[in-house]
């Protein structure tokens, strides 16, 4: 039942904040029957705060270094893991069943609550390094005994990308051969950078992108923006964000975020 299923995603700070209210409004707009869930840290400012609870069910402060919990200790052994830690701390929301995560820098272009049908681990190849997924999408089952495991598994091995992606990837190891179904489809995070490395793929199949992923250093709350003349500035020379995107999660965040702050 959609009541124990939820979309979760984090901030830590104000400027991911924006991404996941801009996130959040896209998955509302889509019509999605699940709970929807951010977990935010310590930085996130009262205002914004108040932002996400208009548009999440749930608010949840995960602050790793204030736990006192196994996640701490874990964090104390590897400083260098920080957003890492709050990020696996999804594990614990175990009033659902099944999750969806998805990075405070992603957008949805149409409804995907059909991805609760997917198993544990599910998530879309990465663009970079097929054989590994990508962890700005993936489907989760809540479980303490598996975050017990991340947190063990982050000591002992580390991350060897320095992030969540490479803790994942090594804990969820037989991800690239095991089961195919696990194996979301491309369009579930379609990342900008895949547009410009295989542009006639984009051509073909790009109309058929649910997510849009703005992976990488700049992230569409780093342009600035004209409502009045819709226009986006500040340096295109990187090619993460391909225009139509950016000016989709522009026009979210002006019209339907931005009214929210007043
Ligand atoms: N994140 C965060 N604060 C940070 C960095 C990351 O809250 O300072 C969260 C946020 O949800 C973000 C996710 O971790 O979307 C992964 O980071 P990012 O999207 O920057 O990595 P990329 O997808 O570009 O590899
Ligand atoms: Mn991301």
């Amino acid at each position: 039942m959609a009541a124990d299923q939820a979309f979760v995603t984090l901030a830590t700070n104000d400027s991911y904040a924006r991404g996941a209210m801009v996130l959040g409004k896209s998955l509302r707009n889509h019509n999605t029957t699940k709970k929807l869930v951010v977990l935010i840290g310590p930085q996130v400012s009262e205002p914004c705060k108040g932002v996400l609870q208009r548009i999440y069910d749930e608010v949840r402060m995960v602050d790793v270094l204030d736990s006192g919990d196994t996640a701490h200790l874990a964090m104390m052994k590897r400083p260098d893991l920080g957003v890492t830690f709050t990020k696996l701390h999804c594990w614990t929301l175990t009033h659902f069943s099944k999750c969806v995560f998805m990075d405070a820098d992603t957008l949805v272009l149409s409804n995907i609550d059909e991805l609760f049908e997917r198993k544990e681990l599910s998530a879309a190849p990465d663009p970079g390094w097929p054989d590994c997924f990508n962890s700005g999408v993936f489907v989760f089952c809540p479980s303490m005994e598996t975050y017990g495991k991340l947190l063990q598994y982050c000591t002992e091995h580390g991350s060897f990308d320095g992030g969540d992606q490479g803790i994942l990837n090594g804990f969820f190891g037989d991800w690239a051969t095991a089961d195919i179904s696990k194996h979301l489809p491309f369009v579930y995070n379609l990342s900008s950078i895949a547009i410009y490395t295989y542009l006639p793929a984009f051509k073909q199949y790009g109309g058929n992108a649910k997510v849009v992923h703005f992976l990488g250093k700049t992230k569409p709350w780093n342009y600035t923006f004209d409502p009045k003349a819709k226009r986006i500035s500040g340096s295109m020379t990187e090619a993460t964000s391909h225009p139509t995107f950016l000016m989709d999660w522009w026009t979210l965040y002006s019209s339907a975020v931005v009214p929210l702050m007043y």
